[in-house]
């Protein structure tokens, strides 16, 4: 079975096309700058060089238009003809309360997406584009829609309600969605099998450490807690996002600097986190050179409050599971950096996790990371959120 996987942004198109039978990517790539001056596809057949095509692509309809040509292509397709697509599964990041997995999408699907955009009105409009564009250029196949929020749906009313009037939970749904919640499912799939254990056994705490960071706590299998709330803002210091912050600064800074409303949320989302407090990048490679290699001040305290945090979610997951089978990180700098590992597990020994800092020198890799003596294991596991899109996708459409 051929899955093509989707994830459309306000101004970019990835795509996969996964063979699920041979567990191989068959031929991948992005469309970026869809819209504006300059609008690229990357298109990458596996096993052949990466091609770049630059022409104007004004929407997200062309994009597909212009991607489905590529995989369809004589000489560079990876495909004949879109006969060989079986099923397209949809990355969709908000899903509100009414979506607690993987839906086949059809029209009252479609009405339930849009009845949320007020929720994530960055990233679901884009997200319907895609569909409506898949809709049209290959009404015959099927499509699944695989929301970021969905599989933090099991957390219990005290995880996810804010200390606020309750009836703005009622009124507005303001509560606790969590994110990146494909990811967390992927690493917690993989975890089990690497314990030897079902899934429903396993107790994790699973930090997604990227440009947007979360973390959740995974009980038997299931998220009861996770760090990213209404909206991907809260939570961890992440690459330009400010995470949790006393709610009164907002209104304190608004009246000091004459924000709008948009403008300080710019600032919040945009031209915080690490970013923010270094002063230099938010890319996790350039604050630790500055921070360990040059001594930038800034850039020390920049990693020093992110780590910090992480290492804080741990302290207060483990409370909140009380047993913890093992810790997982993921994502490109959860995979990538020995450096935030290690500051992030260093002092943890009292609570049974003792790093074996030889092993955490890999990079990139799935391993343990951990003493034989640790009670709490520590694995890299990294993600593969097109890989769950797609594995959903197979299982609601069914294979032939
Ligand atoms: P996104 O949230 O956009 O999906 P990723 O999961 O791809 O982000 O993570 C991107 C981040 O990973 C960047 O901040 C990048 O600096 C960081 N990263 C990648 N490789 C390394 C590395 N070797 N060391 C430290 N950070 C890294």
């Amino acid at each position: 079975m051929n899955i093509l996987v989707i994830n459309c942004g306000s101004s970019s198109l990835k795509y996969q096309l996964i063979d699920m039978d041979k567990n191989e990517v068959k031929a991948k790539g992005i469309v970026e700058r869809i819209g504006i001056n300059g609008s690229q596809i990357k298109y990458e057949r596996t096993g052949m060089d990466k091609q770049v095509f630059s022409k104007p692509i004004n929407n997200h309809k062309e994009a597909l238009k212009e991607m489905l040509g590529l995989l369809t292509d004589q000489e560079l397709g990876a495909i004949k003809s879109l006969k060989e697509i079986d099923a397209v599964g949809h990355r969709v990041v908000h899903g509100g309360e009414k979506f607690s997995g993987s839906v086949i999408i059809d029209d009252e699907v479609i009405k339930a997406l849009n009845d949320n955009i007020d929720l994530a009105p960055l990233h679901n409009p884009p997200n319907i584009m895609g569909i409506m564009a898949c809709k049209e250029l290959m009404p015959d196949i099927p499509m699944v829609g695989v929301f970021d929020t969905a599989f933090h749906q099991t957390m219990p009313p005290e995880a996810f309600i804010y200390g606020i009037p309750y009836e703005f939970y009622e009124k507005y749904k303001i509560r606790r969605y969590g994110f990146h919640g494909t990811s967390h499912k992927y690493v917690t799939l993989r975890a089990a099998e690497l314990l030897g254990k079902s899934v429903d056994e396993v107790n994790l705490i699973t930090c997604h450490l990227g440009n947007g960071s979360s973390i959740t706590a995974v009980k038997n299998g299931k998220s009861v807690d996770t760090s990213m709330g209404f909206t991907p803002l809260e939570g961890l210091i992440m690459g330009t996002r400010s995470g949790s912050i006393d709610p009164s600064i907002i209104a304190y800074l608004m009246d000091k600097e004459s924000l709008a409303t948009s403008e300080v949320m710019d600032i919040l989302n945009k031209k915080s986190g690490v970013l923010g407090i270094s002063g230099l990048s938010s890319d996790f490679r350039d604050i630790e050179n500055a921070a360990l290699v040059d001594s930038n001040k800034r850039a020390q305290v920049a990693l020093k409050a992110f780590t910090y945090g992480v290492k804080k979610y741990i302290g207060s997951y483990i409370a909140a599971l009380g047993t913890v089978d093992a810790i997982i990180f993921t994502a490109g700098v959860g995979e990538n950096s020995n450096i935030v590992r290690e500051m992030v597990l260093e002092g943890l020994e009292p609570l049974g996790i003792i790093l074996n800092k030889e092993a955490n020198k890999i990079k990139g890799k799935e391993k343990e990371i951990t003493t034989p003596e640790s009670k709490v294991k520590v694995f890299i596991i990294p993600t593969n959120e097109e890989l769950m899109i797609a594995r959903e996708t197979e299982l609601l459409v069914g294979r032939d």
